[in-house]
Protein backbone atom coordinates (compact mmCIF):
# COMPACT_ATOMS: atom_id res chain seq x y z
CA UNK A 1 0.00 0.00 0.00
CA UNK A 2 1.11 3.36 -0.87
CA UNK A 3 2.45 5.69 1.72
CA UNK A 4 -0.31 8.39 2.95
CA UNK A 5 1.22 11.81 4.32
CA UNK A 6 0.58 12.01 7.62
CA UNK A 7 -1.27 15.53 7.26
CA UNK A 8 -3.66 13.75 4.86
CA UNK A 9 -4.12 10.10 6.48
CA UNK A 10 -5.11 12.01 9.71
CA UNK A 11 -7.00 15.04 8.26
CA UNK A 12 -10.65 15.11 10.89
CA UNK A 13 -13.14 13.59 9.01
CA UNK A 14 -16.03 14.80 11.56
CA UNK A 15 -16.38 17.99 13.15
CA UNK A 16 -15.21 16.59 16.82
CA UNK A 17 -12.04 15.62 15.64
CA UNK A 18 -10.81 19.56 13.92
CA UNK A 19 -8.31 20.70 16.22
CA UNK A 20 -8.68 24.03 18.53
CA UNK A 21 -11.12 25.56 16.36
CA UNK A 22 -14.42 25.02 18.86
CA UNK A 23 -16.09 28.40 18.21
CA UNK A 24 -16.07 27.39 14.35
CA UNK A 25 -17.48 24.08 14.33
CA UNK A 26 -19.60 24.09 17.08
CA UNK A 27 -21.61 27.27 15.32
CA UNK A 28 -21.37 25.39 12.40
CA UNK A 29 -22.97 22.01 14.38
CA UNK A 30 -25.47 24.30 15.72
CA UNK A 31 -26.59 25.74 12.29
CA UNK A 32 -26.92 22.25 10.87
CA UNK A 33 -29.05 21.33 13.93
CA UNK A 34 -31.40 24.34 13.58
CA UNK A 35 -31.70 24.19 9.76
CA UNK A 36 -30.12 27.62 9.18
CA UNK A 37 -27.93 27.39 6.93
CA UNK A 38 -26.75 30.32 4.73
CA UNK A 39 -25.83 30.48 0.94
CA UNK A 40 -22.55 31.82 1.23
CA UNK A 41 -19.57 31.28 4.16
CA UNK A 42 -16.30 32.89 4.44
CA UNK A 43 -13.43 30.92 6.17
CA UNK A 44 -10.64 32.91 7.15
CA UNK A 45 -7.32 32.30 9.37
CA UNK A 46 -3.33 31.23 8.76
CA UNK A 47 -2.92 28.59 6.43
CA UNK A 48 -2.99 24.46 7.28
CA UNK A 49 -5.62 25.12 10.55
CA UNK A 50 -8.19 23.55 8.83
CA UNK A 51 -10.07 25.74 6.40
CA UNK A 52 -10.38 23.34 3.86
CA UNK A 53 -10.97 20.51 5.91
CA UNK A 54 -13.69 22.22 7.51
CA UNK A 55 -15.88 23.03 4.33
CA UNK A 56 -15.27 19.25 3.57
CA UNK A 57 -16.59 17.89 6.93
CA UNK A 58 -19.41 20.72 6.17
CA UNK A 59 -20.09 19.56 2.72
CA UNK A 60 -20.69 16.02 4.19
CA UNK A 61 -22.63 16.51 7.08
CA UNK A 62 -25.11 18.85 5.15
CA UNK A 63 -24.96 16.09 2.05
CA UNK A 64 -24.99 12.59 4.66
CA UNK A 65 -28.37 10.90 4.17
CA UNK A 66 -27.19 9.05 7.43
CA UNK A 67 -26.10 12.17 9.37
CA UNK A 68 -26.43 12.41 13.40
CA UNK A 69 -26.73 15.09 15.38
CA UNK A 70 -24.80 17.42 12.41
CA UNK A 71 -21.48 15.08 12.40
CA UNK A 72 -21.82 12.70 8.57
CA UNK A 73 -21.40 8.89 8.66
CA UNK A 74 -18.34 9.11 6.70
CA UNK A 75 -19.39 5.76 5.43
CA UNK A 76 -22.33 6.08 3.38
CA UNK A 77 -21.21 6.95 -0.41
CA UNK A 78 -21.78 10.33 -0.46
CA UNK A 79 -19.29 10.96 2.48
CA UNK A 80 -17.08 8.95 0.73
CA UNK A 81 -16.90 10.33 -2.25
CA UNK A 82 -16.65 13.94 -0.74
CA UNK A 83 -13.96 12.77 1.39
CA UNK A 84 -11.98 11.68 -2.05
CA UNK A 85 -12.67 14.58 -3.69
CA UNK A 86 -14.78 13.22 -6.76
CA UNK A 87 -18.22 13.66 -5.64
CA UNK A 88 -20.01 15.58 -8.54
CA UNK A 89 -21.94 18.57 -6.40
CA UNK A 90 -18.91 19.31 -4.51
CA UNK A 91 -17.03 21.67 -6.64
CA UNK A 92 -13.66 22.66 -4.67
CA UNK A 93 -11.57 25.33 -7.05
CA UNK A 94 -8.51 26.54 -6.53
CA UNK A 95 -8.87 30.47 -6.76
CA UNK A 96 -4.92 31.20 -7.29
CA UNK A 97 -5.32 29.61 -10.71
CA UNK A 98 -8.71 30.50 -11.75
CA UNK A 99 -8.98 34.20 -11.27
CA UNK A 100 -10.65 35.31 -14.42
CA UNK A 101 -13.78 36.58 -15.46
CA UNK A 102 -14.35 33.56 -17.37
CA UNK A 103 -14.05 31.00 -14.83
CA UNK A 104 -16.92 33.12 -12.67
CA UNK A 105 -19.01 33.47 -15.67
CA UNK A 106 -18.97 29.28 -15.70
CA UNK A 107 -19.41 28.92 -12.24
CA UNK A 108 -22.30 31.46 -12.78
CA UNK A 109 -23.75 29.40 -15.32
CA UNK A 110 -23.24 26.08 -13.71
CA UNK A 111 -24.87 26.87 -10.31
CA UNK A 112 -28.21 27.33 -11.51
CA UNK A 113 -28.47 23.44 -12.45
CA UNK A 114 -30.11 21.52 -9.90
CA UNK A 115 -27.50 19.20 -8.15
CA UNK A 116 -27.28 15.87 -9.80
CA UNK A 117 -27.75 13.06 -6.55
CA UNK A 118 -26.92 15.57 -3.50
CA UNK A 119 -29.35 17.87 -1.68
CA UNK A 120 -26.87 20.62 -1.82
CA UNK A 121 -24.71 21.98 -5.20
CA UNK A 122 -21.59 23.52 -3.42
CA UNK A 123 -18.53 25.40 -4.16
CA UNK A 124 -15.53 25.41 -1.93
CA UNK A 125 -13.31 27.95 -3.50
CA UNK A 126 -9.62 28.19 -1.92
CA UNK A 127 -7.72 31.23 -1.86
CA UNK A 128 -10.31 33.22 -2.93
CA UNK A 129 -8.71 36.52 -2.21
CA UNK A 130 -6.62 35.48 -5.47
CA UNK A 131 -10.08 36.49 -7.81
CA UNK A 132 -9.64 39.42 -10.00
CA UNK A 133 -11.89 42.30 -9.65
CA UNK A 134 -13.81 41.65 -12.03
CA UNK A 135 -14.09 38.29 -10.97
CA UNK A 136 -15.89 39.28 -8.01
CA UNK A 137 -17.88 41.62 -9.50
CA UNK A 138 -19.05 39.14 -11.68
CA UNK A 139 -19.96 36.97 -8.44
CA UNK A 140 -21.72 39.44 -6.54
CA UNK A 141 -24.86 38.86 -8.08
CA UNK A 142 -25.27 35.17 -7.58
CA UNK A 143 -23.96 35.39 -3.84
CA UNK A 144 -26.78 37.92 -3.50
CA UNK A 145 -29.64 35.64 -4.22
CA UNK A 146 -28.10 32.25 -5.36
CA UNK A 147 -30.54 29.31 -5.67
CA UNK A 148 -31.99 27.76 -3.18
CA UNK A 149 -29.87 24.47 -3.82
CA UNK A 150 -26.00 26.52 -3.85
CA UNK A 151 -23.59 27.14 -1.24
CA UNK A 152 -20.92 28.97 -1.26
CA UNK A 153 -17.92 28.47 0.89
CA UNK A 154 -14.75 30.65 0.53
CA UNK A 155 -11.46 29.82 2.43
CA UNK A 156 -8.87 32.19 2.14
CA UNK A 157 -5.50 33.46 4.50
CA UNK A 158 -5.98 37.26 3.56
CA UNK A 159 -9.58 38.47 4.17
CA UNK A 160 -8.77 42.07 3.97
CA UNK A 161 -8.08 41.55 0.28
CA UNK A 162 -11.55 40.50 -0.04
CA UNK A 163 -14.59 43.27 -1.54
CA UNK A 164 -16.37 44.41 1.21
CA UNK A 165 -19.12 43.25 -1.14
CA UNK A 166 -18.41 40.04 -1.10
CA UNK A 167 -17.87 39.99 2.74
CA UNK A 168 -21.12 41.46 3.45
CA UNK A 169 -23.08 38.48 1.66
CA UNK A 170 -21.31 35.66 3.53
CA UNK A 171 -20.74 34.51 7.35
CA UNK A 172 -17.86 35.28 8.24
CA UNK A 173 -15.48 32.37 10.13
CA UNK A 174 -12.14 33.57 11.71
CA UNK A 175 -9.76 30.17 12.42
CA UNK A 176 -7.20 30.51 14.73
CA UNK A 177 -3.88 29.95 14.93
CA UNK A 178 -3.55 26.52 16.84
CA UNK A 179 -1.57 26.86 19.83
CA UNK A 180 1.49 24.62 20.48
CA UNK A 181 0.12 22.04 23.27
CA UNK A 182 -2.87 21.30 20.78
CA UNK A 183 -0.34 20.50 17.94
CA UNK A 184 1.81 18.68 20.52
CA UNK A 185 -1.63 16.77 21.51
CA UNK A 186 -2.11 15.87 18.16
CA UNK A 187 0.92 14.39 17.30
CA UNK A 188 1.23 12.59 20.54
CA UNK A 189 -2.48 10.91 19.38
CA UNK A 190 -0.63 10.11 16.27
CA UNK A 191 2.53 8.69 17.85
CA UNK A 192 0.21 6.36 19.89
CA UNK A 193 -1.30 5.18 16.35
CA UNK A 194 1.72 4.60 14.50
CA UNK A 195 3.38 3.24 17.15
CA UNK A 196 6.62 5.56 17.40
CA UNK A 197 8.02 6.68 20.44
CA UNK A 198 8.73 10.27 20.87
CA UNK A 199 10.46 12.97 23.38
CA UNK A 200 8.08 15.95 24.58
CA UNK A 201 10.37 18.06 23.91
CA UNK A 202 10.65 16.71 20.41
CA UNK A 203 7.35 16.92 19.81
CA UNK A 204 7.21 20.95 21.14
CA UNK A 205 10.25 21.31 18.66
CA UNK A 206 8.64 20.23 15.86
CA UNK A 207 5.34 22.45 16.61
CA UNK A 208 7.43 25.31 17.24
CA UNK A 209 8.72 24.99 13.88
CA UNK A 210 4.92 24.61 12.55
CA UNK A 211 4.60 27.66 13.76
CA UNK A 212 0.65 27.34 14.35
CA UNK A 213 -0.11 25.23 11.31
CA UNK A 214 -1.31 21.87 11.88
CA UNK A 215 -0.10 20.68 7.94
CA UNK A 216 2.73 22.44 8.78
CA UNK A 217 3.86 20.43 11.96
CA UNK A 218 2.75 17.48 10.33
CA UNK A 219 4.39 17.47 7.58
CA UNK A 220 7.68 18.27 9.47
CA UNK A 221 7.25 15.08 11.87
CA UNK A 222 7.07 13.02 8.89
CA UNK A 223 10.11 14.37 7.74
CA UNK A 224 11.90 13.97 10.83
CA UNK A 225 10.43 10.40 11.35
CA UNK A 226 11.56 9.57 8.17
CA UNK A 227 15.24 10.64 9.64
CA UNK A 228 14.64 8.51 12.52
CA UNK A 229 12.13 6.33 12.40
CA UNK A 230 10.43 4.99 15.58
CA UNK A 231 12.17 6.55 17.94
CA UNK A 232 11.72 10.45 17.86
CA UNK A 233 14.36 12.06 19.93
CA UNK A 234 14.68 15.98 20.28
CA UNK A 235 18.21 15.30 19.24
CA UNK A 236 17.22 13.84 15.57
CA UNK A 237 14.50 16.71 15.37
CA UNK A 238 17.54 19.39 16.00
CA UNK A 239 19.38 17.56 13.45
CA UNK A 240 17.04 17.37 10.65
CA UNK A 241 15.59 21.28 11.45
CA UNK A 242 18.95 22.43 12.02
CA UNK A 243 17.50 24.70 14.85
CA UNK A 244 19.33 25.91 17.18
CA UNK A 245 19.13 24.04 20.85
CA UNK A 246 17.37 25.84 23.50
CA UNK A 247 19.88 25.44 25.93
CA UNK A 248 22.09 27.66 23.60
CA UNK A 249 19.66 30.42 24.98
CA UNK A 250 19.81 29.76 28.58
CA UNK A 251 23.35 29.73 28.30
CA UNK A 252 23.41 33.31 26.70
CA UNK A 253 21.57 34.17 29.94
CA UNK A 254 23.60 32.84 32.03
CA UNK A 255 27.08 34.76 30.32
CA UNK A 256 25.05 37.68 30.66
CA UNK A 257 24.54 36.82 34.73
CA UNK A 258 27.86 36.29 34.90
CA UNK A 259 29.00 39.46 32.76
CA UNK A 260 31.48 37.12 30.83
CA UNK A 261 32.33 38.41 27.50
CA UNK A 262 34.64 35.85 26.27
CA UNK A 263 31.92 33.28 26.46
CA UNK A 264 29.94 35.76 24.49
CA UNK A 265 32.52 35.73 21.58
CA UNK A 266 32.83 32.31 22.06
CA UNK A 267 28.80 31.52 21.80
CA UNK A 268 29.04 33.83 18.31
CA UNK A 269 31.78 31.62 17.05
CA UNK A 270 29.94 28.57 18.09
CA UNK A 271 26.41 29.59 16.11
CA UNK A 272 28.23 30.95 12.98
CA UNK A 273 30.45 27.80 12.62
CA UNK A 274 27.67 25.78 13.16
CA UNK A 275 25.89 27.37 10.54
CA UNK A 276 22.69 28.79 11.43
CA UNK A 277 20.83 31.61 10.54
CA UNK A 278 21.68 34.51 12.69
CA UNK A 279 18.12 35.94 11.99
CA UNK A 280 16.63 32.77 12.87
CA UNK A 281 19.12 32.86 16.17
CA UNK A 282 17.97 36.07 17.20
CA UNK A 283 14.28 34.96 16.23
CA UNK A 284 14.71 32.38 19.32
CA UNK A 285 16.64 35.01 21.26
CA UNK A 286 13.67 37.24 21.06
CA UNK A 287 11.22 34.79 22.12
CA UNK A 288 13.80 33.58 25.23
CA UNK A 289 13.55 37.17 26.70
CA UNK A 290 9.77 37.62 26.05
CA UNK A 291 9.45 34.19 28.30
CA UNK A 292 11.71 35.28 30.71
CA UNK A 293 9.32 38.43 31.05
CA UNK A 294 6.67 36.89 30.58
CA UNK A 295 7.53 34.57 33.87
CA UNK A 296 9.22 37.57 35.86
CA UNK A 297 6.20 40.27 35.26
CA UNK A 298 3.56 37.91 35.50
CA UNK A 299 4.87 35.13 38.18
CA UNK A 300 3.46 32.35 36.61
CA UNK A 301 4.71 30.57 33.30
CA UNK A 302 1.18 29.46 31.56
CA UNK A 303 1.74 31.81 28.89
CA UNK A 304 5.15 30.02 28.02
CA UNK A 305 4.64 27.67 25.13
CA UNK A 306 7.01 24.82 26.14
CA UNK A 307 7.10 21.87 27.84
CA UNK A 308 6.86 21.66 32.09
CA UNK A 309 10.53 21.53 32.93
CA UNK A 310 11.36 24.15 30.50
CA UNK A 311 9.18 25.77 32.27
CA UNK A 312 10.27 25.75 35.29
CA UNK A 313 13.78 26.93 34.51
CA UNK A 314 12.13 30.12 32.95
CA UNK A 315 10.57 30.88 35.95
CA UNK A 316 14.45 30.04 37.94
CA UNK A 317 15.81 32.22 35.67
CA UNK A 318 13.61 35.02 35.22
CA UNK A 319 14.48 36.16 39.23
CA UNK A 320 18.17 36.80 38.09
CA UNK A 321 16.89 39.60 36.14
CA UNK A 322 14.86 42.54 36.11
CA UNK A 323 12.01 43.52 33.90
CA UNK A 324 13.65 46.83 33.04
CA UNK A 325 16.56 44.64 32.07
CA UNK A 326 14.44 42.28 29.83
CA UNK A 327 12.88 44.66 27.69
CA UNK A 328 16.10 46.32 26.89
CA UNK A 329 17.51 42.84 26.07
CA UNK A 330 14.26 42.92 23.91
CA UNK A 331 14.97 46.02 22.40
CA UNK A 332 19.00 45.36 21.76
CA UNK A 333 17.55 42.22 19.53
CA UNK A 334 15.21 44.25 17.61
CA UNK A 335 17.92 47.01 17.04
CA UNK A 336 20.47 43.66 16.17
CA UNK A 337 17.66 42.09 13.74
CA UNK A 338 17.36 45.24 11.58
CA UNK A 339 21.29 46.02 11.84
CA UNK A 340 22.08 42.19 10.09
CA UNK A 341 19.47 42.64 8.06
CA UNK A 342 21.00 45.11 5.79
CA UNK A 343 24.28 45.34 7.10
CA UNK A 344 27.42 43.71 5.22
CA UNK A 345 28.99 42.10 7.75
CA UNK A 346 26.19 40.38 9.65
CA UNK A 347 28.64 38.52 12.29
CA UNK A 348 30.10 41.62 13.10
CA UNK A 349 27.16 42.98 14.21
CA UNK A 350 25.91 39.96 15.45
CA UNK A 351 28.90 39.81 18.02
CA UNK A 352 28.69 43.25 18.95
CA UNK A 353 25.13 42.64 20.05
CA UNK A 354 25.90 39.92 22.51
CA UNK A 355 28.70 41.67 23.86
CA UNK A 356 26.05 44.58 24.13
CA UNK A 357 23.82 42.49 25.97
CA UNK A 358 26.28 40.93 28.51
CA UNK A 359 28.14 44.40 29.11
CA UNK A 360 24.36 46.26 29.75
CA UNK A 361 24.27 48.20 32.51
CA UNK A 362 21.64 47.55 34.79
CA UNK A 363 17.89 49.64 35.21
CA UNK A 364 17.37 51.41 38.14
CA UNK A 365 13.54 52.77 38.47
CA UNK A 366 13.96 56.47 39.51
CA UNK A 367 11.45 56.08 41.92
CA UNK A 368 13.20 53.42 43.63
CA UNK A 369 16.03 55.22 43.72
CA UNK A 370 14.78 58.52 45.42
CA UNK A 371 12.98 56.69 47.67
CA UNK A 372 16.05 54.58 48.79
CA UNK A 373 18.08 58.36 49.36
CA UNK A 374 15.70 59.60 51.08
CA UNK A 375 16.24 56.50 53.37
CA UNK A 376 19.52 56.39 53.96
CA UNK A 377 20.96 56.33 50.32
CA UNK A 378 22.06 53.02 49.31
CA UNK A 379 21.21 52.02 45.61
CA UNK A 380 19.33 48.98 45.22
CA UNK A 381 21.43 46.18 43.81
CA UNK A 382 21.10 46.03 39.98
CA UNK A 383 20.05 42.89 39.01
CA UNK A 384 17.97 41.05 41.43
CA UNK A 385 18.99 39.55 44.99
CA UNK A 386 20.20 36.19 43.46
CA UNK A 387 22.73 38.04 41.00
CA UNK A 388 25.87 35.89 41.14
CA UNK A 389 29.06 38.29 40.06
CA UNK A 390 30.48 40.41 42.43
CA UNK A 391 30.03 43.97 41.95
CA UNK A 392 26.41 43.66 42.25
CA UNK A 393 25.43 45.42 45.40
CA UNK A 394 26.11 49.21 45.37
CA UNK A 395 29.44 49.12 47.81
CA UNK A 396 30.56 46.76 45.34
CA UNK A 397 29.90 48.25 42.24
CA UNK A 398 31.77 51.98 43.34
CA UNK A 399 34.25 50.37 45.41
CA UNK A 400 37.35 50.69 43.32
CA UNK A 401 36.32 54.62 42.76
CA UNK A 402 37.34 57.18 45.11
CA UNK A 403 34.54 59.62 46.32
CA UNK A 404 34.61 62.17 44.14
CA UNK A 405 35.17 60.00 40.87
CA UNK A 406 31.95 57.95 42.35
CA UNK A 407 30.34 61.34 42.56
CA UNK A 408 30.83 61.93 39.08
CA UNK A 409 30.25 58.81 37.83
CA UNK A 410 26.92 59.00 39.08
CA UNK A 411 25.81 62.16 38.47
CA UNK A 412 27.33 61.65 34.62
CA UNK A 413 25.12 57.91 34.39
CA UNK A 414 22.00 60.01 34.86
CA UNK A 415 21.04 59.54 31.30
CA UNK A 416 19.44 56.56 29.62
CA UNK A 417 15.95 57.58 27.66
CA UNK A 418 15.53 60.47 26.22
CA UNK A 419 13.12 61.82 28.80
CA UNK A 420 15.71 61.38 31.55
CA UNK A 421 18.44 62.98 28.82
CA UNK A 422 17.07 66.65 29.37
CA UNK A 423 15.98 66.58 32.90
CA UNK A 424 19.67 64.87 34.39
CA UNK A 425 21.73 67.48 32.31
CA UNK A 426 19.52 70.24 33.74
CA UNK A 427 20.43 68.93 37.02
CA UNK A 428 24.05 68.49 36.41
CA UNK A 429 25.14 71.89 35.33
CA UNK A 430 22.29 73.98 37.32
CA UNK A 431 22.51 74.47 40.55
CA UNK A 432 19.42 75.82 42.90
CA UNK A 433 20.19 79.16 42.72
CA UNK A 434 20.61 79.47 38.97
CA UNK A 435 16.60 78.04 38.92
CA UNK A 436 14.34 80.04 38.21
CA UNK A 437 15.08 81.60 34.94
CA UNK A 438 11.36 80.56 33.46
CA UNK A 439 12.21 79.19 30.35
CA UNK A 440 14.53 76.72 31.63
CA UNK A 441 12.07 75.64 34.43
CA UNK A 442 9.40 74.75 32.24
CA UNK A 443 11.46 72.93 29.97
CA UNK A 444 10.44 69.87 30.94
CA UNK A 445 6.91 70.44 31.41
CA UNK A 446 6.79 72.56 27.69
CA UNK A 447 5.41 70.35 24.91
CA UNK A 448 3.35 67.39 25.95
CA UNK A 449 2.59 68.28 29.62
CA UNK A 450 1.50 71.98 28.64
CA UNK A 451 -1.28 73.59 30.79
CA UNK A 452 -4.13 71.32 29.72
CA UNK A 453 -4.63 67.81 30.04
CA UNK A 454 -2.19 66.03 32.63
CA UNK A 455 -2.92 62.59 31.87
CA UNK A 456 -0.17 60.91 33.40
CA UNK A 457 1.36 56.94 34.09
CA UNK A 458 1.54 54.61 36.60
CA UNK A 459 3.89 54.48 39.24
CA UNK A 460 1.96 53.23 41.49
CA UNK A 461 -1.00 56.16 41.37
CA UNK A 462 -3.40 56.72 38.75
CA UNK A 463 -4.61 59.78 37.64
CA UNK A 464 -7.67 60.23 36.29
CA UNK A 465 -7.93 61.28 32.22
CA UNK A 466 -10.00 63.91 32.64
CA UNK A 467 -8.00 65.83 35.43
CA UNK A 468 -6.78 69.36 34.58
CA UNK A 469 -3.87 71.37 35.25
CA UNK A 470 -6.10 73.53 37.21
CA UNK A 471 -8.09 70.84 39.14
CA UNK A 472 -4.44 69.40 39.97
CA UNK A 473 -3.05 72.15 40.74
CA UNK A 474 -5.37 75.34 41.16
CA UNK A 475 -6.29 77.62 38.67
CA UNK A 476 -3.44 79.91 37.05
CA UNK A 477 -3.92 83.79 37.82
CA UNK A 478 -2.39 85.14 34.70
CA UNK A 479 0.60 83.67 32.14
CA UNK A 480 3.56 85.09 34.59
CA UNK A 481 2.13 83.40 37.58
CA UNK A 482 1.44 80.08 36.48
CA UNK A 483 5.21 80.13 35.80
CA UNK A 484 6.08 80.90 38.93
CA UNK A 485 3.93 78.34 40.04
CA UNK A 486 5.80 75.73 38.36
CA UNK A 487 9.14 77.35 39.19
CA UNK A 488 9.11 76.94 42.84
CA UNK A 489 8.66 72.93 42.55
CA UNK A 490 10.99 72.07 40.30
CA UNK A 491 13.98 73.95 42.04
CA UNK A 492 12.21 71.73 45.03
CA UNK A 493 12.85 68.73 42.74
CA UNK A 494 15.91 69.71 41.58
CA UNK A 495 17.35 70.20 45.37
CA UNK A 496 15.28 66.45 45.90
CA UNK A 497 17.68 65.04 43.04
CA UNK A 498 20.83 66.42 43.74
CA UNK A 499 20.92 65.40 47.34
CA UNK A 500 19.81 62.11 46.00
CA UNK A 501 22.93 61.68 43.85
CA UNK A 502 25.17 63.27 46.16
CA UNK A 503 24.26 60.59 48.88
CA UNK A 504 24.25 58.06 46.66
CA UNK A 505 27.55 58.44 45.46
CA UNK A 506 29.04 59.27 48.92
CA UNK A 507 27.72 56.30 50.47
CA UNK A 508 28.64 54.06 47.46
CA UNK A 509 31.96 55.21 48.28
CA UNK A 510 31.37 54.60 51.95
CA UNK A 511 32.13 58.73 52.79
CA UNK A 512 29.93 60.66 55.01
CA UNK A 513 31.55 63.87 54.58
CA UNK A 514 28.85 65.84 52.78
CA UNK A 515 25.29 65.34 54.58
CA UNK A 516 23.40 62.87 54.45
CA UNK A 517 20.02 63.46 52.37
CA UNK A 518 17.90 61.58 55.05
CA UNK A 519 18.95 64.39 57.56
CA UNK A 520 16.41 66.82 55.23
CA UNK A 521 13.90 64.55 54.44
CA UNK A 522 11.83 66.96 51.42
CA UNK A 523 7.97 66.08 51.47
CA UNK A 524 6.35 65.04 48.13
CA UNK A 525 5.28 68.16 45.86
CA UNK A 526 2.69 66.70 43.46
CA UNK A 527 5.17 68.02 41.01
CA UNK A 528 8.04 66.56 42.06
CA UNK A 529 5.92 63.66 41.65
CA UNK A 530 4.93 64.10 37.97
CA UNK A 531 8.70 64.68 37.15
CA UNK A 532 9.52 61.31 38.91
CA UNK A 533 6.98 60.26 36.82
CA UNK A 534 8.35 61.16 33.65
CA UNK A 535 11.80 60.05 34.15
CA UNK A 536 11.54 56.23 33.27
CA UNK A 537 15.01 54.95 34.62
CA UNK A 538 18.01 55.92 35.78
CA UNK A 539 21.40 53.72 34.61
CA UNK A 540 24.15 53.38 36.55
CA UNK A 541 26.83 51.54 35.48
CA UNK A 542 28.15 47.81 36.76
CA UNK A 543 31.52 48.38 37.80
ZN1 LIG B 1 -22.53 9.71 5.23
Amino acid sequence: MSFLVTARKYRPSTFQEVVAQGHVVNTLLNSIRLGRIAHAYLFSGPRGVGKTTTARIFAKALNCPNAKEGEPCNTCDTCVEISQGRCIDIIEIDGASNNGVEQVRTIRDSVRYMPSREKYKMYIIDEVHMLSKGAFNALLKTLEEPPAHAIFIFATTEPHRLPPTVISRCQRYDFRRIALEDIVGQLKHICLLEGIEAEDTALFAIARKGDGSMRDSESIFDQVVAFSGNQLTYESVRHVLHVVDQETFFQLTDLIITNNSSGGFALAEEIVMSGYDIQDFLTGIEEHYRNLLVARATGDTRLIEAPEDVRERYSRVAEQFSEGDLLRLLKITAQTMQAVKFSPQPRLKFEVALIDMIKMDSTIEISTLLSNMGQGGSIPPSRSPGEKHPGSTSAGRSSQHSAPTAAAAATSAVAVTPKAASTGEQMETTSPEAVPSPVRSSGPFSDADAPGNVTRKTNGRTVDAGETWETRFGPPTGMRSAVTDVTEPLREAEERFRQALTSASLSAAGSHRAQPASSQPLPTHPIVQLLIDKLDAVVLPKH
